[in-house]
């Protein structure tokens, strides 16, 4: 956002998408306590962010997995008064100074979640049933839903909910199930996020180039031998083009080529693009003038 006018056409949506993110954040470190301060007697594994390909590519956010189910949750973190309908699919969210937004209703994420995940199994010859659960991370946080079978918790009830579900004679055999967790680690992609412009249709000429100053948010800092120094407000900074690197890939993808980084942090010298792209840990593909960098976005997180 820092890096479009306010009058360009894609920054609502983009502001939409920020509040979405900001009300999501820190609600799934809430689960992970409970799962990492509850255990249970049975044989079972847990994972995180786990990214998967079915018809489509799919994320899951915390799945619990043992010889006799599986369990997908969604978990939600807003303030607010949530309002969740069914037609259309839709999260509304009124916030305290009356201001109304609106999500995509996390039933239908959840319910698309699990039809992926079975077809997933079931593509593998894994007979298991999945089911599925949102977890709202605060107990203060108060919803409203239609009528659905999907069950909306708070995570100290989520043990509960777990020792609930039925188990009898093991659906998967030890070994089995232990190469359907080795599938899932190895069904487990590399977190590629589509790059923004092309997700919000964004031209890459209407992106402002330039290193962008922590201090005073204003873009355009100059490069001078120990590092950044903003014109505005007079601060200097020895890293501020790494945030200016990864904004790079954020929005375009792909490869970035020596030019690239020059014209994007308003440099000229094809040596300091050379030193700066080198101190990141950047993967490195092809040599001298064809020498492209990639970016990881790994977000594995196993337990
Ligand atoms: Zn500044």
């Amino acid at each position: 956002m820092n890096r479009l006018p306010e009058q360009h056409v894609s920054f609502p949506a983009l502001q939409s998408k920020q509040a979405a993110v900001q009300a999501g954040f820190g609600g799934e470190q809430e689960l992970d306590k409970i799962f990492e301060r509850y255990s249970f007697s049975m044989d079972y594994r847990v994972f995180h962010d786990l990214s998967l390909f079915s018809s489509t590519p799919f994320q899951l956010d915390t799945l619990f997995i043992t010889p006799w189910y599986a369990v997908i949750f969604e978990v939600k973190n807003m303030s607010g008064e949530l309002l969740v309908t069914d037609n259309p699919p839709q999260l509304i969210r009124t916030s305290e100074t009356g201001q109304v937004s609106r999500f995509k209703s996390p039933i239908t994420q959840l319910e698309n979640n699990c039809a992926l995940f079975t077809e997933w199994l079931r593509y593998r010859d894994f007979a298991l049933p999945v089911y599925g659960a949102i977890v709202l991370a605060y107990p203060r946080q108060h919803i409203d839903v239609f009528d659905t079978n999907i069950p909306i918790l708070f995570p100290q009830a989520v043990p509960t909910f777990i020792r609930k579900l039925p188990t009898g004679v093991p659906l998967l055999k030890e070994t089995i199930f232990s190469n359907l967790l080795s599938h899932l680690h190895r069904g487990h992609r590399q977190f590629i996020p589509s790059p923004i412009c092309t997700t919000y249709s964004i031209q890459p000429e209407d992106i402002r180039t330039g290193v962008i100053c922590q201090n005073c948010n204003r873009i355009g800092m100059k490069k001078y031998t120990g590092g950044w120094r903003c014109l505005s407000c007079g601060k200097t900074s020895r890293h501020a083009h790494k945030q200016a690197i990864r904004d790079w890939f954020l929005l375009f993808g792909g490869a970035m080529r020596n030019q690239d980084c020059r014209r994007f942090l308003q440099i000229d010298r094809q040596q300091t693009a050379h030193r700066l792209l080198t101190s990141m840990p950047l993967e490195r593909k092809g040599s001298y003038r064809n020498r492209t960098y990639h970016m990881r976005f790994d977000s594995e997180k196993h337990t």
